[in-house]
């Protein structure tokens, strides 16, 4: 029963190569320093698996930047704009991060969500008439290095189909199936020059599976992997991030030494393909959860692959579901982590040896060891168990319909609101943070060390709530906000005050090149204990006549930008935060705040791969935000925002949010998103962005008033919101304010013109 690994975290477990990569952008250390640390992690990391017994070691998983560049560069595939005589480590670096050789400006590749997870890569930018030929040898040394070590190697790189998927094509318009014949050549040069290097098994990554394909695309992976047959390696073809099942009979057929299947996000396949294998085909197991941070229940899982291991003796090898990029990489850094939490982690090492612990109970179940094992597991469940918080339990259970709707229909609440809010036509208002200052982060780092007294900590940030305020009166905005002064993180700052949601010291994930973040980790059953903002809000509000909303962050993206325990349905743990968030809303309207914002820029990350499984996810979403803001008042207005407008296909589930108010990004694409509004009309209120804040130019008032009358072609002049796109605190107040005076004046113009 052989063991293998997916991939590893690069980026090391105190951030190494965050750090080096950071060092050497900024000129402070040399290419060969970056190196050598660079290929001091691999060495790690590779014997890390190594000791864990792992037989075939990954290559292919570290990356400078991200996998998906190094191999458009491998492939001869990098945008012409960012090259200038050979592919070197600054080219990619170019590409990534937007700098043409000359040192000028040159837009960087897009960079997008990598399927279904936080990972982000930069997408292959391929055109009409493209040639693909090997022009980096990354890859190659990497798995000499490794041989060096002593290491068996199995290179892991993504598929030819996946990778045509993943790309986008550039110029004239063309389909990207014409390129396959050409791009298959090239693969079939990189499994040459694998097989020379005396390597046996390669691992061609398939993602695309998990999606529906129309039929082209599934003739494409019939094409590719006949041709690729011929190699002199033995492919192992990987699925993960969702079932495969829907192109079950495709993917028995074709001509591959090896399976590998995501049992975790989808174990019922394993029938479907165990019982169809051909001849001599290993099936590799990805029982591991390579997406997140809990320890599997190793006893139960043997209990389901042993028949399994007797059908299949040797061709059955076990592995994580997919690369384990996604998981922070070591829990035995966690030093400061209480036990009855800790117990119940297993981070990227400790993922390895469970693989181990896992093939132990599957080969000699009556060895003490394995009695062991499952002892833990047992016990662990019960814990687990005895800690569930029965109020939160019987809350939820007690839930009826009327808890997830708010008392009128918004007909007739906007009315009750005008009454009390008084606001102009085309209210003006912006998304919550306002710039965060060197000066905050540093009041917050001198806070957490302890050199600031809390008392200290408090009354300086509510001068800068104090100045925030005083500058929004100044600019004329309509609604203001109290600037999150005191949030490092939307979710974390939640987190931290919510029972059932932990955090680690250094449970980094790379979210793309040296951009790692930490999600909470929601361990328990979630409860508020007590008021989380209220009185930042009742000190905001007591600054001003103005209303001043109240800042929430929604159930459902606290859910997904967190690790999420897995003996509860998510659907349960989005309410739990729903309730916890419905308490907040609560005190809010309870203390004289009139508009309270739940943000959920998340929402639309969580829709499942397959659209067929879009509208179950929606149904709780929906309802878990519902459930957040249905205790307020008819008179008290519900804001949310989303920090995209593509609504195409879920308009229908945003506007049953029944928000009162939805502020969205739509200045970088000229309003053409709205185009959704002209065959759906949008009930309730709305915000199209008019100042993009993701870039550094200060929109003149001109340009403002021109996307609102845009907008106002679609939408209803009641209806509609002036405001910046997202929230403003990665901005300096130099652009912030001269954006928000035009914005404002905007505003005025469009009341004089339009009113
Ligand atoms: N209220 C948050 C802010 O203004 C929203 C952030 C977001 O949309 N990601 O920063
Ligand atoms: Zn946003």
């Amino acid at each position: 029963m052989t063991l293998h690994n997916l991939g590893f975290p690069r980026i090391g477990r105190r951030r190494e190569l965050k750090f080096a990569l950071e060092q050497y952008w900024r000129g402070e250390i040399t290419q060969a320093q970056l190196l050598t640390q660079a290929a001091q992690l691999r060495r790690t990391h590779w014997q890390w698996q190594a000791d864990a017994g792992i037989e075939l070691l990954p290559v292919g998983d570290f990356a400078y930047y991200d996998q998906v560049l190094t191999l458009s560069a491998t492939l001869g595939a990098l945008p012409a704009r960012h090259l200038q005589g050979e592919v070197t480590l600054d080219t990619l670096f170019r590409v990534a991060r937007g700098r043409a050789p000359t040192g000028k400006p040159a837009a960087a590749a897009e960079m997008t969500k990598y399927f279904n997870t936080n990972y982000h890569y930069l997408v292959p930018e391929l055109s009409a008439g493209q040639t693909f030929s090997i022009c980096w040898q990354q890859l190659f040394d990497e798995v000499q290095e490794a041989q060096a070590l002593g290491h068996q190697v199995k290179p892991v790189l993504l598929g030819p189909v996946t990778f045509l998927h993943l790309a986008k094509t550039v110029g004239e318009p063309f389909d990207k199936l014409t390129l396959l014949p050409q791009l298959l050549q090239a693969y079939q040069q990189l499994l040459a020059r694998f097989a020379a290097l005396g390597v046996t098994w390669v691992q061609l990554d398939e993602p695309a599976l998990a999606l529906e394909l129309n039929s082209a695309w599934q003739q494409a992976y019939v094409q590719a992997y006949d041709t690729l047959q011929t190699a002199q390696v033995k492919l192992l073809l990987a699925s993960y991030y969702g079932s495969v099942a829907h192109h079950q009979s495709l993917i028995s057929a074709l001509p591959v030494a090896g399976l590998h299947l995501d049992l975790v996000t989808a174990p019922a396949q394993l029938p479907l393909f165990a019982n169809a294998l051909q001849p001599g085909q290993v099936l590799s197991a990805g029982v591991i959860n390579g997406r997140n941070v809990w320890a599997a229940e190793l006893d139960q899982l043997a209990q389901t692959l042993a028949p399994y291991a007797r059908q299949l003796g040797e061709r059955l090898w076990l592995a994580p579901s997919c690369s384990l990029l996604h998981t922070p990489v070591d829990l035995d850094v966690e030093t400061e982590l209480a036990e009855s939490l800790k117990s119940r982690l297993a981070f990227a090492r400790q993922k390895l040896t469970e693989l181990q612990e896992l093939q132990l109970l599957l080969q000699t179940p009556d060895c003490a060891k394995a009695q062991e094992i499952t002892l833990r597991c047992i016990r662990r469940r019960e814990q687990q168990a005895a800690a569930a918080d029965v109020a939160v339990t019987a809350r939820l259970a007690g839930l009826s319909e009327q808890d997830f709707q708010r008392h009128n229909v918004f007909a007739k609440r906007q009315p009750l609101q005008q009454a009390r809010l008084q606001l102009p036509l085309l209210p003006t208002t912006t998304i919550g943070s306002f710039p965060q200052t060197a000066v905050i982060r540093q009041l917050r780092n001198r806070w957490r060390g302890g050199e600031l007294s809390h008392e200290e900590y408090t009354r300086q940030l509510q001068q800068i709530t104090k100045d925030t305020i005083e500058r929004q009166l100044k600019l004329g905005l309509d609604v203001l906000v109290h600037g999150e002064a005191e949030r490092n993180d939307m979710v974390e700052y939640f987190g931290e005050q919510l029972t059932g949601i932990g955090f680690t010291r250094y449970g980094w994930v790379q979210s793309y090149g040296s951009r790692c973040v930490k999600p909470p980790l929601i361990y328990g059953d979630v409860s508020r204990p007590q008021p989380m903002t209220l009185e930042w809000a009742e000190y905001a509000q007591s600054l001003t006549d103005k209303p001043v909303k109240g800042m929430l962050t929604g159930p459902v993206t606290i859910l997904h930008w967190s690790f999420v325990r897995e003996d509860v349905p998510r659907e349960t743990i989005a309410y739990q935060l729903g309730l916890a968030i419905r308490d907040e809303v609560a005190d809010l309207q309870q203390a004289g705040i009139s508009i309270i914002q739940i943000d959920e820029p998340a929402f639309r990350e969580g829709l499942p791969l397959k659209q067929c499984d879009w509208a179950e996810y929606l149904r709780w979403a929906v309802a878990a935000f519902r459930l957040s803001a249905s205790v307020a008042r008819d008179d008290t207005q519900i804001h949310t925002h989303m920090c995209y407008s593509e609504f195409n296909d879920t308009i229908e589930a945003i506007a049953a949010m029944d928000a009162d108010v939805i502020t969205i990004e739509t200045s970088r694409s000229h309003m053409e998103l709205l185009d959704v509004f002209e065959a759906f009309a949008y009930p309730n209120e709305i915000g199209p962005g008019v100042y993009d804040i993701h870039s550094p130019n200060i929109p003149s008032e001109e340009e403002m008033v021109a996307l609102m009358t845009l907008a106002a072609k679609r939408i209803p002049l009641g209806q509609l919101w002036v405001n910046p796109d997202c929230g403003l605190k990665t901005r300096r107040w130099e652009e912030v304010e001269p954006a928000l005076q035009h914005m404002v004046s905007a505003a005025r113009e469009l009341r004089r013109r339009l009113g």
